[in-house]
């Protein structure tokens, strides 16, 4: 009998993803674009990133749903989730391509590109003497697979580079700060903030007004994320106070971000349509495959996630 994987991205096209994952599966399983399943009942699996509300009610034998992503907390907040188990992306390439927007970022603000582009605009030659990396303080929070290789690039370009997460980790040039009563400090030290937090009932709007307001005055803060991590009015009043000097933003509270956002005109602020990071169907190929093998044969899963917290 064929099983059927079942495809939905909005972003992702899903040739791409097919050819790169039908070398990696057996002739046994078929894979279709939820818009053009011809046998509902065959459907055991599904790699998808964001489908409309109700898309899992349409295939009953479900088994294993995969993330198309790293980030699984929109899917795991869902009402129509399926009881079966869910995995997500972990891919070194996802790594390295946050990694360098992450070290972009940082670099946009600790070599002050808003302020020469500002200049620019106006034919200005507006110097500024640079400040060596180990002079400028970058903090990220949120030492996970992405946050922690971001963290670790940071750090290889010279920054004076610290983490924050729950638990000490070790990492190449970062030094380790942990739990709640370590972060206003961290964040009253650093240049440089950066959010590689994911989305948890514990995170949601972390980054408050009270978390900006302890911020160093002329700090920039990076949200390449989630957007629900910070209150976005609160980041909004602390650009328009000059508090922060500017930011670099890949995520929203609501994406797409809207047009008559007050974001968009703040001064020094970058904004990217999330895209920090996306996963690489060559290099993730090889991991969905072998969890629909898992399936299959009764086999350990990769990479699963708890329904309840997200990882
Ligand atoms: P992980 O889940 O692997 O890492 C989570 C990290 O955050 C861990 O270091 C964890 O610490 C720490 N953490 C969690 N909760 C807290 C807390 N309450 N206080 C302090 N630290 C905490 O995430 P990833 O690195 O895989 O992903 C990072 C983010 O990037 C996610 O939000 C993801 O959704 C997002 N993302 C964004 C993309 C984009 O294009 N913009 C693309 C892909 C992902 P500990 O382990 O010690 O508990």
């Amino acid at each position: 009998m064929t099983d059927t994987l079942v495809f939905y991205s909005g972003p992702d096209p899903f040739e791409t993803w097919r050819d790169a994952l039908a070398p990696h599966l057996d002739d046994d399983v078929r894979i279709e674009n939820a818009d053009a399943v011809t046998d509902p009942d065959t459907v055991r699996f599904a790699l998808v990133w964001m489908p409309p509300e109700g898309f899992f009610d349409r295939f009953p034998n479900l088994e294993l749903v995969i993330n198309l992503g790293a980030g699984v907390d929109r899917l795991v907040a869902r009402g129509d989730l399926p009881d079966v188990p869910i995995t997500r992306l972990s891919d070194p390439e996802m790594g390295k391509m946050m990694a360098g927007f992450v070290l972009f970022a940082t670099l946009r603000h600790a070599r002050e590109i808003p302020h020469f582009e500002a200049a620019q605009a106006r034919r200005e030659w507006a110097y500024r003497h640079p400040r060596a990396a180990s002079e400028i303080s970058v903090a990220v929070l949120g030492l996970g697979e992405l946050g922690g290789l971001a963290a670790t690039e940071v750090a290889r370009q010279g920054f004076d580079t610290h983490g924050w997460a729950t638990r000490p980790r070790d990492l190449a040039g970062v030094t380790v700060h942990c739990g709640d009563d370590a972060l206003e400090n961290l964040l009253g030290q650093a240049d440089i903030v950066v959010s590689m937090l994911p989305l948890t009932p514990n995170t949601r709007r972390r980054l408050d007004g009270a978390a900006f307001a302890a911020m160093k005055p002329g700090a920039a803060f990076i949200n390449a994320s989630r957007g629900e991590v910070v209150d976005e009015d609160a980041l909004v009043a602390a650009l328009q106070s000059g508090h922060l000097s500017g930011a670099t933003l890949d995520v929203f509270e609501t994406e797409p971000l809207a047009p008559d956002h007050p974001l968009w005109t703040l001064p020094g602020v970058l904004i990217t349509p999330h895209l920090a990071s996306v996963a690489l169907p060559k290099s993730a190929a090889p991991q969905i495959a072998a969890n629909i093998k898992a399936v299959q044969s009764g086999g350990a899963l990769i990479n699963q996630v708890s329904r309840l917290h997200g990882y």
